[in-house]
């Protein structure tokens, strides 16, 4: 399976925040049933979609909606201090503020140490 036709799927799901039903993706995609239903599986093993099932026209389908990734908090730290932006109630002009180039200098530091 092509990671294309896996990437493609995943975004035509992921742009879709109600989800996609399962028998209307594969039309969206281009692609036959049986390869869709492939790909939809390496997507549920990879745990990037998740897959409900419900009945259009009284036919069985499968809504599929994308997982939401966690949040990755180490991308807040430079070393062992967070980011100023977070809690700031400053009036904020990024351009000129001293607290964020401070950090981001800590940030490269810390970068340049791995
Ligand atoms: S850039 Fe500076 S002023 Fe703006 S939110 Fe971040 S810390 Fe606060």
């Amino acid at each position: 399976m092509a990671m294309k036709d896996l990437d493609e799927a995943l975004e035509a799901i992921q742009s879709s925040p109600g989800g996609v039903l399962q028998s209307d993706l594969w039309k969206l995609l281009g692609i036959d049933s049986r390869k869709c239903s492939r790909i939809v599986k390496q997507l549920l093993d990879k745990g990037l979609i998740e897959r409900v099932e419900q009945k259009k026209d009284g036919v069985k389908t499968f809504l599929l909606k994308a997982k939401r990734k966690v949040a990755d908090a180490s991308l807040l730290l430079a070393g062992e201090e967070l980011a100023p932006c977070i809690g700031c109630d400053r009036e904020c002009v990024v351009e000129e503020c001293t607290l964020l180039v401070d950090w981001m200098y800590r940030l490269a530091i810390e970068e340049a140490k791995k």
